[in-house]
C-alpha cells in the first residue's frame, strides 16, 4: 500500500498539479506542501470538528478536512469513522475561509433537516444518499439521512413501485441534490 512520503500515513490525498506532478502525501502534508504557494490562501484556524444536531434533535459529531487543489479549495465535513452525514463544498482561491465555512454550515443544516426514510418507510416516493463501501459485508451501501441501506434493502422497498419508472443519477458530491 502507498503511504505518505513524508511520514508514512497510509491516508493519501491524490493531487495532479497542472505540470502533471503527483506525489503521494497525506493531508497534512499535502496541505503544507501547497501552503508554501498559497499561503494568503491557508486559513489561520480551520476548526477540525463540528457538531450539529439533525431534525430529531440528535447531535451529529463531524470532522472538517480544507484542502487546496490547484484551481478551487474544498471543505469537507464526515460525521465520525462510520458511514454517516456526509457533506462537501467549493471555494474559489482568493475566497475568504469564513465564506466557504458558512456554506458548508448551511449546507449541512439543509441535509440535516431533511428526511427521506422513516422507519423503514420512504416518506416520498424518492430518496437522497451517497454510496459508500461497507467493511463488514464487503459491499457497497446507500447512504441515507446517515444511516447505510444496503442495495437490497432499497430493491426490496423499489419492488413495491412495480411497472412504475425509476431514475437512478450520480452527482458530484459538492453539487446540491434534493
Ligand atoms: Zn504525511
Amino acid at each position: 500500500m502507498k503511504s505518505c512520503v513524508k511520514c508514512g500515513n497510509e491516508q493519501l490525498v491524490g493531487f495532479i498539479g497542472e505540470d502533471g506532478f503527483h506525489e503521494a502525501l497525506c493531508q497534512e502534508h499535502f496541505n503544507e506542501l501547497i501552503a508554501d504557494e498559497y499561503s494568503d490562501i491557508v486559513p489561520e484556524h480551520i476548526p477540525n470538528e463540528l457538531v450539529m444536531k439533525d431534525i430529531d434533535n440528535i447531535p451529529h459529531v463531524f470532522s472538517v478536512e480544507f484542502m487546496i487543489l490547484g484551481h478551487c479549495t474544498t471543505l469537507c465535513a464526515f460525521e465520525g469513522s462510520e458511514n454517516g452525514y456526509s457533506c462537501k463544498v467549493l471555494g474559489k482561491l482568493d475566497e475568504d475561509f469564513k465564506y466557504l465555512w458558512n456554506r458548508l454550515y448551511y449546507r449541512l443544516h439543509e441535509i440535516l433537516f431533511v428526511k427521506y426514510i422513516e422507519n423503514d418507510q420512504w416518506i416520498e416516493d424518492r430518496i437522497v444518499g451517497y454510496v459508500a463501501y461497507n467493511d463488514e459485508t464487503n459491499r457497497h451501501d446507500l447512504i441515507v439521512d446517515g444511516k447505510s441501506y444496503s442495495w437490497e434493502e432499497i430493491g426490496n422497498h423499489i419492488g413495491t413501485y412495480e411497472g412504475f419508472q425509476v431514475k437512478i443519477e450520480v452527482i458530484d458530491p459538492s453539487d446540491e441534490v434534493y
